[in-house]
């Protein structure tokens, strides 16, 4: 570890073969003016449209680029972990490769680095060239997020970020299934700042978000670091037992002064039936959420599977499962982990 670079650039890759290049030059850019040595990693997350071809030629004709090639596709979240997993620099930095996030940006995050913060997040002042659906979801999304959970996930923060290596340690340890790592970087704690910046338009390929997945993202952002959905369910059910014995005594009292016919319908009774099945099912929907997911977690299969690399060791061993965990580093890190549990078991 300690021949390691000053910088690692953590950079996913889904069929972004157009942006490729230029990202690679405005990353170089960017690093040259600190005068420090610094490596990228290019996560290709099975990639199918030669995006796989051109970071093996930005590989070939630079020592510093990196290459993890997956095995399939295995989303964005995991992408970045596997980035984080084989980072050897002594601060990590996650950017996307579609030049949304300018590498340009990069020196204001080492500054703050360098004045002794260990997490400093970029926040999306401004997004360009984005729908107003997705602008206006993300806006409640990262609202919603921040009021439900216990943690202090800062709003209109992506994954653009800079971590110390003492951070990314702690996330190597983290393996859940499931992730939302702008939260789990939260959580780690440590001293976080951020700066602004403007969130570019892209101008090359699309987004590899639709709707179906930011719902999902969402789903795991919520289940992960918070119980809120399964605790409103208490509220629900006291408020409709509480409604149930008034409406209750309203019938009784207007059917003793009225007659038998009143409220009698058959329609009311079906009205209400469906209402309260629907309210069920949606619980219900909530409910196989968290047991979805915590299935997923027990089962803890590899969370993803490097087919090759360029300029990193041991592509098989990222493979092995050892408690879960992929890449050698990250082996390292479950040693020493273990290795300080065995120590503080002596106390
Ligand atoms: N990405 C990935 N795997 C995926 C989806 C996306 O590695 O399954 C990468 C993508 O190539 C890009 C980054 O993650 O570098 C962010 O994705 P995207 O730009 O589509 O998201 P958006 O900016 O629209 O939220
Ligand atoms: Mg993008």
């Amino acid at each position: 570890m300690s021949e390691g670079p000053v910088y690692s650039i953590v950079a996913p890759v889904y069929n972004e073969v157009d942006s490729l290049r230029p990202f690679y030059a405005q990353v170089k850019a960017a690093l040259a003016g600190t005068g420090e040595s610094w490596e990228l990693l290019i996560v290709n997350d099975g990639s199918s449209d030669g995006s796989h071809e051109e970071i093996e030629a930005l590989a070939a004709a630079d020592g510093r680029v990196r290459a993890i090639h997956f095995a399939r596709n295995f989303g964005h979240q995991i992408a970045v972990t596997a980035g984080i997993d084989y980072a050897r620099g002594r601060a990590v930095i996650l950017i996307d490769a579609d030049l949304q996030d300018p590498p340009a940006v990069i020196p204001r995050l080492i500054e703050k680095w360098k004045a002794g913060y260990d997490v400093v997040y970029a926040i999306r002042a401004e997004r360009r060239g984005e729908s107003l659906l997705k602008r206006l979801s993300a806006k409640i999304f990262y609202r919603l997020i921040h009021r439900i959970t216990d943690i202090n996930i800062p709003l209109d923060t992506g994954d653009f970020r800079l971590m110390d290596a003492r951070v990314a340690q702690v996330l190597r340890q983290m393996r859940e299934h499931h992730r939302f790592i702008r939260g789990m970087t939260s959580w780690v704690g440590f001293k976080q700042t951020g700066i602004d910046y403007v969130r570019e338009e892209r101008r090359w390929g699309e987004t590899k978000y639709p709707l179906r997945k930011m719902i999902a993202f969402a789903l795991d952002a919520v289940t992960s670091f918070s119980f809120f959905p399964l605790q409103i369910m208490i509220y629900i059910s006291f408020t409709l037992a509480i409604a149930s014995l008034l409406v209750g005594l309203v019938i009784s009292i207007l059917r003793l002064a009225l007659g038998e016919e009143f409220f009698g319908g058959q329609a009311t009774t079906i009205v209400l039936l469906l209402l309260l099945s629907s309210f069920q099912l949606f619980f219900l929907f909530v409910l196989g959420q968290y047991v979805a997911r915590s299935y997923d977690e027990s089962r803890d299969r590899p969370l993803y599977v490097v087919a090759s690399t360029v300029g990193l060791p041991g592509a098989q061993v990222s493979n092995q499962r050892l408690g879960g965990i992929g890449a050698p580093q990250a082996l390292m890190a479950r040693a020493d982990y273990q290795e300080q549990e065995r120590a503080g078991d002596g106390e």
